[in-house]
């Protein structure tokens, strides 16, 4: 049965990091659709370089370019001998590039970063794909664009189901290549124009091609040993979660734990597709497996930290309550700039939020302050611990300055002002 794996940015952000790919890859004897991210960091240089052209700063273009340029062609030194085909068509390929920022950008700021930002997984998946052919690992290249078909929503496309199965079907065959190598993230409209599926959107990619595949499961492979109850690199005692059951997964993704993306899951739990969180490091390690379990629950604390928040809070100009009509005007001010709410609150008087503090986030609160009384706190941190306890709270909370806080059933919730994490 088929099986898709998905690799990220990480696994692939340098010449050992693919030649250690490839050896996964080569060890599955499966027919096997290979989704892989950009290379390293290389979407946040992309989104440098997009800035840079929006703004015309021709000085700033060229340090971003060359800058993406010398670490790309670093790899392919690396990778391949001086007179090997793949060596031109890289210099061929990255020149599209340069070619693409010579231009003047329109006034669409989305539409320009999914014309620019997705070259990050176009040549990413060149690399590796030319690269496993050289050693001997037969494989064809796609452009995933001929495949996920998306509406026109830059930088948050949503994927058209009907439309992507038939080209997916179309174009991939398995008794003609056992091996597809292909993007994450990007997808294309209707019209062949470019589009993007939101930040870290590779999971879900490589979820989408399961589900119209009928795959037998997806494996992404990270650079941790699976899904931990927190993030490794901000607490030091997280401990592995074994099994999970997909809506408990969800909880996790939408609450912010980085490792999975939101909109993987769905498609996985609609077809009964298992995930499998697996370590690029250590391929024998069995990682996680979430699926549809019924009895086993996750019973340990999860712990989730997203930083750099803003916390917003709302209020009516003339002393009125939030009401409906309120909360859909406002509502719809978030869905025009694309700014994704984190927790909100509301009274009868307020109505608060946080949010990422991203590119667009003062544009929003102008935007607000036609309307509303808009009041913000910067520098906020959002902790959520599912299946919390006393303890857990206790350890989370303890000498910080709380903003707000939120608290469920299964789930606690707290705004915290910004400051120095340390366990004992
Ligand atoms: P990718 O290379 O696939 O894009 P990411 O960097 O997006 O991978 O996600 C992997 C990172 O997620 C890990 O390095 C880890 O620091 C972080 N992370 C956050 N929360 C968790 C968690 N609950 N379990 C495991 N890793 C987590
Ligand atoms: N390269 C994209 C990003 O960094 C997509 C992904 O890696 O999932 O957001
Ligand atoms: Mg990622």
């Amino acid at each position: 049965m088929i099986q898709v794996y998905k690799f990220g940015g990480a696994s692939v952000k340098d010449a050992s990091g693919i030649k250690n790919v490839c050896n996964i890859i080569k060890n599955n004897s499966n027919p096997l659709v290979v989704v892989i991210s950009a290379m390293g960091k290389t979407t946040n240089a992309m989104e440098v370089l997009v800035e840079a052209f929006i703004q015309q700063n021709q000085t700033q273009i060229k340090n971003a370019y060359e800058a993406i340029f010398d670490y790309h062609n670093q790899i392919v030194q690396n990778l391949f001998d001086d007179g090997h085909p793949f060596v031109l068509k890289f210099d061929q390929q990255i020149k599209k590039l340069w070619e693409r920022v010579q231009r003047n950008p329109g006034l669409d700021y989305d539409f320009e970063y999914d014309q620019i930002v997705p070259f990050g997984e176009l040549i990413s998946t060149q690399i590796v794909s030319a690269y496993a052919n050289t050693i001997g690992i037969e494989n064809q290249w796609l452009d995933v664009r001929k495949m996920i078909k998306t509406d026109e929503n830059y930088r948050d496309a949503d994927v058209n189901w009907g439309l992507s199965s038939q080209f997916v079907h179309k174009n991939m065959n398995f008794e003609k290549h056992q091996l597809y190598i292909t993007q994450g993230f990007i997808g294309s409209s209707i019209n062949n124009i470019t589009t993007t599926l939101g930040r870290e959107g590779s999971d879900y990619t490589g979820a989408v091609l399961a589900h119209i595949l009928d795959a037998e499961s997806l494996s992404i492979w990270k650079d941790v040993p699976g899904v931990l109850n927190a993030d490794p690199r901000w607490y030091p005692f997280a401990q592995q979660l074994k099994e999970i059951s997909y809506p408990e997964a969800i909880e996790l993704a939408y609450y912010g734990a980085q490792v999975i993306h939101p909109k993987t899951l769905k498609p996985l739990q609609n077809k009964n597709i298992p995930l499998f969180v697996k370590s690029f490091l250590d391929e024998q390690q069995e990682g996680t497996v979430i699926q549809s379990v019924e009895s086993k629950e996750v019973d340990v604390p999860v712990y989730i930290l997203k930083r750099q928040q803003l916390f917003i809070t709302i209020s009516p100009k003339d002393f009125s309550f939030i009401l409906e009509d309120n909360l859909s005007e406002i509502f719809a001010i978030f869905g025009h700039y694309k700014i994704k709410i984190n927790l909100m609150q509301n009274s009868a008087l307020n109505f608060s939020v946080c949010v990422n503090n991203v590119r667009d986030v003062k544009k929003l609160i102008e935007a607000l302050q036609k309307k509303f009384v808009v009041r913000y706190n910067e520098h906020v941190e959002l902790v959520t611990i599912r299946n919390y306890t006393a303890a857990a709270i206790h350890e989370m909370t303890q000498g910080k300055e709380l903003v707000d806080s939120q608290l469920s059933r299964k789930t606690a919730r707290y705004v915290l002002k910004e400051s120095e994490w340390e366990f004992k």
